[in-house]
């Protein structure tokens, strides 16, 4: 598998198609823990500011360009990625590969009922998929306590939803003590799954506006949307030779 260094970020160079075969073997492997992140810019932002994050966030075993910030990035500093993998598109097209394969899929995240509803709607579509156990995002104050009801499961899949950077802290902070053999960081897939969260109509999508839209129903998320602009101000800068890593 290649990687494209993106200002420090070893990004896989994943058609999304790619990333689905990628995944789904090691769902199917014998290694256990291995790490999916799904950095959009304010993750790989964060990644680039902050060096103990950046470090960790580097021993994921896969690493794709969730939003177009980051793709962008990576055409900016002259090794283009193949395409944007968004997170909850990927779980959404693996989700075949886990129900045909018979992969046992944890869901641990969200606020109480979301991952359940979630799950409803997943089995309406994928009957076989085999949900093996749903734990929300707030029964424990740490989530490290979750570590023994997790692998009690005896999931092959964990799908991660505590959003950035709890979550990728707990997948990769303790990646040598799961039994399963992949966890997925996917922010507030499980919110969109479940229809808790709508995605922004089409005219939105259509025009690069979902953005826009979020910001609209959220205007809390103001200051980590401007983490975007910033992103892409600093790849600027390191392209030209004013930034501190390459
Ligand atoms: N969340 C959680 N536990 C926490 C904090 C957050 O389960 O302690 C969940 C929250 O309910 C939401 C998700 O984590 O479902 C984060 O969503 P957000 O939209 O912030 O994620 P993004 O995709 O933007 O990273």
């Amino acid at each position: 598998m290649e990687r494209i260094d993106v200002a420090g970020l070893p990004v896989c160079n994943f058609t999304m198609q790619e990333a689905v075969a990628y995944v789904s073997g090691l769902a199917c492997g014998e290694k256990c823990g291995n790490v999916v992140v799904t950095p959009n810019a304010e993750i790989a932002k964060d990644a680039l500011d902050n060096k103990e994050f950046g470090e960790l966030i580097k021993k994921a075993e896969v690493i794709v360009a969730d939003g177009a910030g980051v793709v962008l990035a990576s055409k900016i500093l002259g090794k283009p990625l193949k395409e944007k993998v968004a997170g909850i598109e990927l779980f959404q097209n693996l989700l075949p590969e886990f129900a045909k394969n018979k992969n046992r899929v944890f869901l641990f995240g969200s606020k109480p009922g979301v991952a359940a509803e979630a799950a409803r709607i997943m089995k309406e579509k994928y009957g076989e998929l085999e949900i093996c156990g749903i734990l929300d995002g707030y029964t424990y104050k740490n989530p490290d306590d979750a570590l023994p009801t997790i692998n009690e499961a005896q999931a092959d899949v964990v799908i991660c939803c505590l959003g950035a950077p709890k979550q990728e802290l707990f997948m990769l902070g303790n990646k040598d003590k799961f039994n399963c053999k992949v966890l997925m960081g996917l922010g507030g897939s499980l919110d969109v799954i479940s229809g808790n969260v709508k995605r922004a109509p089409e005219f939105y999508v259509k025009h690069n506006l979902e953005w826009l839209y979020r910001l609209m129903k959220e205007p809390k998320r103001i200051g980590r949307m401007m983490k975007l602009p910033k992103y892409i101000l600093k790849i600027l800068a390191i392209r030209i030779g004013f930034g501190g890593r390459k």
